[in-house]
């Protein structure tokens, strides 16, 4: 099911989207400003943004500055006069629709970007604004680009691999060796895993994308 985050303060006008694109078989998320939309993104990934162009707390624009640095498509709902903006808007954006508008016109332009979007499926959102494009093997904190060894960037790609999955430090060992070899045991995994985590959490000392499950191994949700 795919997700949409539409970001507005008119709440019915959030309502009415809400209810229409719930019937289209769509899961929605609802922010009323940039704080409450940046929020959202910092722990979901919707598959597309509708964004308001003038929200009451922050611009529409930051929001989709947001989206883009984490490689979301972006879809504004502008106000007819706000035609200026709009040329600034598509810039940024991927499309926009005047308000009012008509659902269905709304529904045929979201299925469009998101066919656009879906052939670049080789990004990979870990939450907290991390990224792993697993084509050009880069990963990214919020879309500036962080610079991981080969073997952290590997270590890092079997939790991606194994998503929700405990893993044993005997299975990771198994999956690293070949580019580790045999200079990699228990403890130079447990010096790797503080590398990575060093980079890729907020706070390494409580890490919220590689968990330990004490005893057990390591978990990525
Ligand atoms: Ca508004």
């Amino acid at each position: 099911m795919q997700t949409i985050l539409t970001v507005e303060d008119d709440r019915a006008i959030t309502a009415s989207l809400e209810e229409f694109l719930s019937s289209e078989g769509f899961r929605t998320l609802s922010a009323s400003g940039e704080r409450q939309a940046l929020a959202i993104l910092a722990s979901e990934r919707p598959d597309l943004l509708l964004v308001d162009l003038g929200l009451s707390d922050g611009s529409g624009f930051s929001v989709c500055r947001a989206a883009k640095a984490l490689k979301l498509p972006v879809i504004f709902l502008t106000a007819r006069s706000d035609e200026d903006s709009v040329v600034k808007g598509l810039d940024m954006g991927d499309d926009y629709i005047a308000k009012p508008f008509r659902p269905r016109e709304l529904l045929s332009r979201i299925r469009n970007v998101l066919r656009h979007y879906e052939t670049d499926s080789a990004v990979v959102y870990l939450g907290f604004g991390i990224t792993v494009d697993t084509e050009k093997g880069t990963v990214a904190r919020n879309g500036s680009e962080i610079q991981l060894s080969a073997l952290e960037y590997r270590l890092l790609l079997v939790f991606v691999d194994n998503r929700g999955r405990l893993l044993s430090r005997n299975k990771l060992l198994e999956d690293i060796w070949d580019i580790a070899g045999d200079y990699v045991n228990d403890n130079t995994l447990t010096v790797y895993i503080k590398r990575l985590r060093e980079k890729i959490e907020e706070d390494p000392q409580d890490p919220k994308i590689i968990k330990t499950v004490r005893g057990l191994g390591y978990r990525m949700d």
